[in-house]
């Protein structure tokens, strides 16, 4: 799991990290008043998992609440790298003296941890490690020893912090790896660490991830809610194999390999009507009981971008009919909420009978297909109209 740079602060704060205070807001008035309350200058932050938010528009300063509220308004909504802003941080300003960079993560390739570090920070890394590969150090860390104020010492000389900083730093240093050893993260990383005019050393900006393998080690429920889509966290709970997606067409179908096949096959003929796409990933498994398939729909009618849903089930074990039975048995449960244009295509086993049940049921907004091709081209017409 990646965390949001609000989370990774609140992390670092809760491990004695210094960082500055901050809150959240998901609207320009929350992040009005939010100014108010930290005072002073403030800077508006794009709470989204990509890098290079500041070059995209995503980090803005604001002297006042009045202008906190303006420069949110302008970030929220923002489309950055291809995630759309849905909440900022407000942060409290800090004078900045220099950038630096540090972070620690997990190097599979060698078997170990590995710290790197510069005072060449602020820019992206990536780029420093081509262009002035000299500039970053790269301090292998033993999993055993980890980072101790020896070694925390020794990462703040090689990477040319200036002998009065390096007692500073390396006690920051100590803690980062405190929150990355104990919170089970594969990466902590901190870009820009910064000097203040005051001469202080703060973490402005915080990436964090965590292994999942360790999860049941920690109390991360709310965390995780927190990353998801409200529609994802409700397939979530359901245990549905869900992925929400741009598109308007729904899809349900059994197989990983089938559902996404029939992404491609949805989004070719969403070319032709009018350049719809597929709405979400969700496989319900090869059991496809009615409960599964009554689940799985009220996920899918429940995106206010979906215009059709296009169910594509191959009866093997679970045979057609059993299917088709799910999905009268969820229709009937869903009722009224089944309010847009169904697309059925059934084959397989028993794929006669279970055509017939669909038939004989009748449902005003139930439109059997005989092919896959046939059945997305229809669907994306109907999510067309
Ligand atoms: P990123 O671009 O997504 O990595 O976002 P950052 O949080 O690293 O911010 C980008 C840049 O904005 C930093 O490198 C700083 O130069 C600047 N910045 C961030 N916070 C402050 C602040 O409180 N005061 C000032 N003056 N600049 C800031
Ligand atoms: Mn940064």
């Amino acid at each position: 799991m990646d965390l949001f740079e609000y989370q990774a602060r609140d992390l670092f704060e809760a491990y004695g990290v210094p960082v500055l205070a901050g809150r959240i807001a998901d609207t320009p008035e929350e992040a009005e008043q939010a100014a108010k309350e930290i005072g002073g200058t403030v800077v508006i932050k794009a709470q989204v998992k990509t890098g290079g938010r500041g070059k995209a528009g995503g980090v803005k300063l604001a002297h006042n609440p009045q202008e906190a509220r303006e420069r949110a308004e302008e970030i929220l909504g923002l489309d950055i790298k291809g995630h759309v802003v849905k909440r900022v941080m407000i942060a409290q300003g800090a004078q900045i003296d220099k950038e630096f960079y540090f972070s620690v993560l997990l190097d599979r390739s060698n078997r170990t941890f590995l710290s790197l570090c510069s005072v060449e920070g602020g820019v992206e890394i990536e780029q420093l490690a081509v262009e002035r590969p000299d500039a970053l150090a790269k301090v292998p860390i033993s999993a055993v020893s980890g980072i101790d104020k020896a070694k925390a010492l020794e990462i703040a000389k090689q990477a040319g912090f200036p002998a009065e900083l390096q007692d500073k730093v390396s006690d920051v240093f100590v803690k980062l790896y405190e929150v990355f050893t104990k919170e089970d993260a594969t990466l902590v990383e901190v870009n820009p660490l910064v000097l203040t005019a005051d001469s202080d050393i703060i973490a402005l900006d915080g990436k964090v991830s965590l292994d999942d393998n360790a999860e049941f080690r920690h109390e991360r429920e709310e965390m995780e809610r927190d990353q998801l889509d409200p529609l994802e966290a409700k397939a979530q709970a359901l245990d549905l194999n869900y992925v929400k997606l741009d598109g308007e067409v729904g899809i349900i179908g059994n197989g990983a390999g089938l559902v996404m096949s029939t992404l491609d096959v949805v989004a070719y003929a969403g070319e032709r009507h009018g350049s719809v796409k597929p709405a979400n990933f969700l496989d319900i498994g090869g059991g496809a009981s009615a409960e599964v398939m009554a689940a799985g729909l009220d996920v899918i009618l429940n995106d206010p971008q979906v215009k059709s849903v296009f169910v594509n089930v191959f009866g093997g074990i679970t045979a057609c009919d059993a299917v088709a039975n799910g999905i009268v048995g969820a229709l009937n449960t869903l009722g009224d909420k089944a309010s847009k244009p169904l697309v059925v295509r059934l084959d397989g086993n028993n794929v006669d009978q279970g055509r017939a049940i669909l038939a004989d049921y009748a449902h005003p907004l139930v439109t059997l297909a005989e092919t896959m091709d046939g059945g997305a081209d229809e669907a994306a017409k109907l999510a067309n109209r």
